[in-house]
């Protein structure tokens, strides 16, 4: 144990993920014999990531403006969709260099035990996007009255689907490869199921169970994006 801010310093580090009471002791070290600059630069990202991060209107993603630039890119294919469970698993996908569609970021997975329904994750405005109901960039910015998702109640935006006529061609689920994630997959298959001309896949096998997406080597994830399945 050390005595005033030092010690403050290694608890702090001590509470992030990941970071064991070694590590903490060791970075904190570094920083007391840091330049003042480098200091100065750590403290501003500090106070930038409470006041500036915002999320994507479109996909959930984290974003320094209203709209991501995967959503903004319109080199990127407008009808693919590769929904992730945390907005980190969008540079796992990015990595493998296979994918050039957009993505939808659910904030999380289906865990009934802790409390995360299908009313915590972003599935609604998922809903509103297939439906075609979802302002685009392109488009006018004010939100439609669009259909509610609740117990029971959540086809209703898929029925707005079927008048319109879809947009977005294929969903690509590619949730963690665990028991939450295998939940969320299945939630969500089913509930994209009422959308006939959409096609809806999953990662292919290899992935390691049990797993997080974030931490599946490229090639393994590559060959699980090229080989996804009907689902
Ligand atoms: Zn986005």
């Amino acid at each position: 144990m050390f005595e005033g801010p030092l010690q403050d310093l290694i608890d702090e580090f001590s509470r992030l993920p990941g970071i064991g009471p070694k590590s903490a002791q060791r970075i904190a070290f570094h920083l007391m014999k840091a330049e003042p600059e480098d200091i100065d630069r750590l403290q501003s990202a500090l106070g930038r990531v409470r006041e500036g991060v915002q999320f994507c209107r479109i996909c959930g993603n984290i974003s320094e403006a209203d709209v991501c630039h995967y959503c903004a890119d319109t080199r990127r294919d407008k009808g693919l969709i590769c929904i992730v469970e945390e907005a980190r698993d969008i540079q796992a996908i990015e990595r493998t260099g296979e994918y050039n569609g957009r993505y939808h970021v659910l904030g999380g997975a289906l865990d009934p035990l802790g409390g995360i329904g299908p009313n915590e994750l972003n599935i609604r405005t998922l809903l509103q996007r297939i439906a075609g109901v979802l302002a685009d960039v392109d488009d006018a910015p004010e939100t439609l009255d669009a259909p509610s998702i609740s117990e029971g109640a959540d086809l209703d935006a898929a029925l707005a689907a079927k008048a319109k006529g879809p947009e977005i061609h294929e969903v690509i689920i590619a949730t963690d490869p665990n028991t939450e994630g295998e939940a969320t997959a299945t939630y969500l298959a089913r509930l994209l199921r009422d959308f006939p001309d959409l096609t809806v896949t999953r990662l292919a096998s290899g992935m390691p169970l049990g797993g997080d997406l974030e931490f599946v080597d490229e090639l393994t994830l590559s060959r699980a994006l090229t080989g996804r399945l009907r689902v």
